[in-house]
């Protein structure tokens, strides 16, 4: 009896000790995934096909992410890490023209103003980033690493800062194409062909060719994610992945047809209702599962790695809607559809729906998590309302009104990216992001 006694009242205090020490986040880990849209995770979660994503939701904040004009992913991930508007930012679209009047993708180079890992690094706080859009050639961090966007398509050391890890991350790629199928087959990915497609294909059918170099790249982060992840320890560290939005891209040939067919009948007849887009939302969210279920398995093994002093955000740039006859995002004539947004950890309220968060949200909300004062030049806030009140009480929001004092670090690496342009260029074309020679076939 006296034991156990003994061993409650120590339970107790252990529990009051717990209770009276204010939630502090040590860490923040942020997972971006491409595409991942608020109508199709729902239904998914719903059916119990998203574990990992419902336990997300449950345990925090879950709600829509308000995207913007001009839909184009690079420019979106750039106000993401930025917490600013492209005219800010000055990365406006997929590419330019150059001096020598070639067309060329935007490099890291022409943004012009910091990331949070940047100002996050230059204040003494390690960061770690993966595979961002447009972080080639990646900057030299004096706290951090960068795993550029080109690393997952050239063996080239100089993709990823600092230039050692290089040899470490290269033999973790997915051998392309030798080790794909088998890959393929271990996630659950179907064998997506032409041949099966509901709806004809036109422009989609570069993106099908593609679609098995596109898995090796994301797993091929994936593996590098979990290498650094546990050999690499940072406060801040991000890792993104594109799978949603490339499977979306193509997925609208596959929708059962008799479906598809009524709701462009309706559309066209103006009798279109929100019930009918639901229904094929469904139907599409059928199609993409298999890469919701990568984005739900990555999120898992994050989850299980978090130790209670770590923020975790999920979110995505944008969703997909269903729009003159197929699923999109960046139709000028559409506006752009919302993207997804958990947040979980220490202080974060358990849950709840956030509604009117915006890309522009998410950079001054690592700063305030992370302890650090928000910016007044950013075009975003820290998203107060997803914390717990006695969180907030603790940890009172500060601001600084700009972080931009000073050149931001560069990389001064001279020397041609020919081989890295032309890659990049080649994936623009191959979504049809760009203009390209789309009849002629191509390898990845
Ligand atoms: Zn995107």
């Amino acid at each position: 009896m006296r034991l156990s006694g003994r061993l409650a009242v120590v339970t107790l205090v252990a529990a009051l000790a717990a209770c009276a020490r204010p939630a502090r986040i040590d860490r923040v880990v942020l997972l971006g995934f491409d595409g991942a849209a608020p109508n199709l995770v729902e239904p998914l979660v719903a059916e119990g096909r998203l574990p990992a994503l419902r336990r997300l939701m449950t345990s925090g904040a879950y709600g829509p992410l308000k995207s913007y004009e001009p839909n184009k992913s690079g420019i979106l991930w750039t106000s993401i890490a930025t917490g600013k508007t492209m005219l800010k930012h000055g990365i406006v679209d997929w590419t330019y023209v150059n001096q020598q009047g070639i067309t060329v993708p935007y490099e890291d180079r022409g943004r012009r103003v910091k990331t949070y890992w940047e100002i996050l690094s230059e204040r003494g706080v390690a960061t770690g980033t993966l595979n961002w859009w447009i972080s080639y050639p990646p900057a030299p961090l004096p706290n951090g690493y960068v795993v550029s966007n080109a690393f997952k398509r050239s063996e080239q050391a100089d993709s990823v800062h600092p230039p050692g890890l290089f040899a470490l991350l290269n033999p973790l790629r997915v051998p392309f194409p030798a080790g794909v199928a088998d890959e393929m087959k271990r996630q659950g990915i179907p064998d997506y062909r032409e041949e099966d497609a509901t709806v004809p294909m036109n422009a989609a059918r570069q993106i099908l060719k593609s679609y098995p170099y596109y898995l090796s790249q994301d797993v091929t982060i994936d593996r590098a994610s979990d290498y650094l992840f546990a050999n690499r320890p940072v406060q801040v560290f991000s890792t993104y992945f594109r799978l949603p939005d490339v499977t979306s891209h193509f997925a609208t040939h596959f929708l059962d047809k008799q479906l598809y067919d009524e709701t462009v009948a309706k559309e066209a007849a103006g009798t279109l209702k929100a019930e009918d887009v639901a229904r094929l939302d469904r139907d599409f969210a059928r199609v993409v599962a298999p890469a919701y279920a990568f984005m739900d398995r990555t999120v898992a093994k994050y989850l299980d790695r978090l130790d209670g002093k770590t923020l975790l955000i999920v979110c995505s740039d944008h969703g997909f809607r269903y729009f003159h006859g197929r699923y999109n995002h960046a139709n000028p004539d559409m506006s752009p559809p919302d993207g997804v947004l958990f947040m979980a950890g220490p202080g974060i309220r358990r849950g709840v729906r956030v509604e009117g968060a915006g890309l522009y949200d998410i950079a001054p909300t690592i700063l305030f998590g992370i302890g650090q004062p928000a910016a007044e030049d950013m075009d975003g806030a820290p998203l107060l309302r997803a914390f717990d009140p006695g969180y907030l009480e603790a940890n009172p929001m500060r601001h600084v009104a700009s972080y931009e004092g000073g050149e931001r670090r560069k990389s001064d690496a001279s020397g041609s990216h020919r081989e890295i342009d032309e890659k990049v260029l080649q994936d623009l074309k191959t979504l049809g992001y760009i203009a390209g020679d789309d009849d002629k076939p191509k390898a990845p």
